[in-house]
């Protein structure tokens, strides 16, 4: 006889819980719309008061210029009036964002001082890899005028490996402490799991998520030689072993589809069409209508900025969906690979609890901002692959022996801002 493991804890989604997510879902999303009008409002200001030339004209001492047509000292300057300029803008709704109101939902632990270190940290890396984006661009509009979108594409694409490769290493440990998992259960677990599946791991951390949030994530990161398998320390202490399993068992899914390179080349892609967008925008702009000296003009800044954005929020619902099917097919793998349908349903639960995350967004919500697929349709995943398993089973009598909990269940919930297990 073969069956798969349905216990599932008797853990339960909590509707007082479900009622706050789809609160603070609304809030949150609000907030981002306030913060898309202001950025329009502001950029269409930009263009109809002159500002964008007259602040060119303004930087015109800075007239170093090592290639022809490439002022680096404008560029910066230029670039930092209108980066400053924004966030002190909208650094009320930052401040009530990314603080009050994950406090007001119980979701954050941070101190008013860790949380305004975080934020400087956050912008200060923000700024500088984004101010070396910038000064490449404005370089390759100036010596490849027509073929600058493409080397900036490419150029992105090595970046974007090699900030992915180093991320683990040098740029969340800005932010969190991680420590190696410790010897025993689970990591006994996780190396039986990546052994029957193959899957070379180079190693799975702890990530001290619990100084900053009540929520619980898990993620696979890195590329190369910095692959990891990470877990919130908030998850340590609150799933069962068989919970914890399923869910390393996902992110195990992620490495064996190579998911992060799919991400990485699906984004390049999308990347590059949107500059090749905004070349012929450019183009347009500097040929047509003359309103700038040349497409290297530092004027330009504001007008790539807000083609970029609007490419962003076209590209958003694509990216998401793509990431959807990846998340759903980690699911699969990680359903396979256990066969603990009722642990990855009280994993699925428990998440959904803690991190107050919506089961069961809008169909159009959904296809706009989930990166995900939503709680309640992961559940239903669960179910069918049980009776797909069931219906094999039938058919062939050879089948791995399910596992089973000996856990207790795990304390209830409190809540955050990051959706489910992630990448
Ligand atoms: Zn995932």
């Amino acid at each position: 006889m073969d069956t798969v493991s349905q216990q599932s804890n008797n853990v339960e989604i909590d509707e007082d819980r479900q009622q706050k997510a789809r609160e603070y879902a609304r809030k949150r999303r609000r907030l981002s719309y306030i913060d898309m009008g202001i950025a329009a409002v502001g950029i269409i200001f930009v263009f109809l008061s002159g500002l964008d030339i007259a602040l060119r004209n303004w930087l015109h001492p800075l007239a170093w210029q090592p290639v022809a047509g490439w002022y680096p000292w404008q560029v910066l300057v230029y670039f930092l009036v209108l980066m400053l300029g924004y966030q002190v803008i909208t650094s009320p709704l930052a401040y009530y964002g990314g603080f009050v109101l994950p406090h007001r939902y119980g979701l954050s632990t941070m101190t008013l001082r860790s949380w305004l270190i975080d934020l400087f940290k956050g912008l200060i890396l923000g700024l500088v890899l984004e101010a070396l984006v910038i000064e490449l661009i404005y370089l390759l509009l100036a010596v490849q005028p027509q073929m600058w979108w493409l080397w900036v594409a490419i150029i992105l694409l090595l970046f974007t490996v090699v900030m992915a490769n180093l991320a683990p290493v040098l740029i969340l440990p800005l932010f969190y402490k991680f420590t190696p998992l410790p010897e025993g259960e689970l990591t006994r677990r996780l190396l039986a799991l990546a052994e029957r599946s193959h899957a070379r791991v180079r190693g799975v951390f702890t990530m001290h998520l619990s100084s900053k949030t009540t929520a619980a994530n898990a993620a696979l990161m890195g590329l190369g030689n910095t692959r990891r398998i990470v877990l919130g320390d908030t998850m340590l202490d609150r799933y069962t072993p068989d919970e914890i399993e399923v869910v390393l068992a996902h992110e195990l899914g992620h490495h064996v589809h190579h998911d992060i390179w799919k991400l990485i080349i699906s984004q390049s892609v999308l990347t590059l069409g949107s500059l090749y967008l905004l070349n012929l925008a450019l183009h347009w702009a500097v040929e047509t209508q003359h309103y700038y000296l040349s497409l290297s003009d530092v004027a330009t800044m504001p007008y790539i900025f807000l083609l970029t954005a609007v490419f962003g929020l076209i590209v958003l619902p694509i990216s998401n969906g793509l990431s959807r099917v990846i998340e759903s097919q980690a699911d699969e793998y990680a359903l396979q690979a256990t066969k603990m349908v009722g642990a990855f349903k009280s994993a699925m639960i428990r998440l959904a609890n803690q991190n107050l995350s919506d089961i069961e967004p809008s169909r159009l919500i959904e296809f706009l901002f989930h990166d995900h697929p939503p709680v309640g349709k992961r559940l239903k995943h669960a179910d069918e692959f049980a009776e797909r398993y069931a219906f094999n089973a039938s058919i062939s009598a050879e089948s791995l022996p399910p596992t089973s909990s000996t856990e207790p269940p795990g304390i209830e919930s409190s809540g955050s801002s990051t959706p489910e297990a992630a990448h």
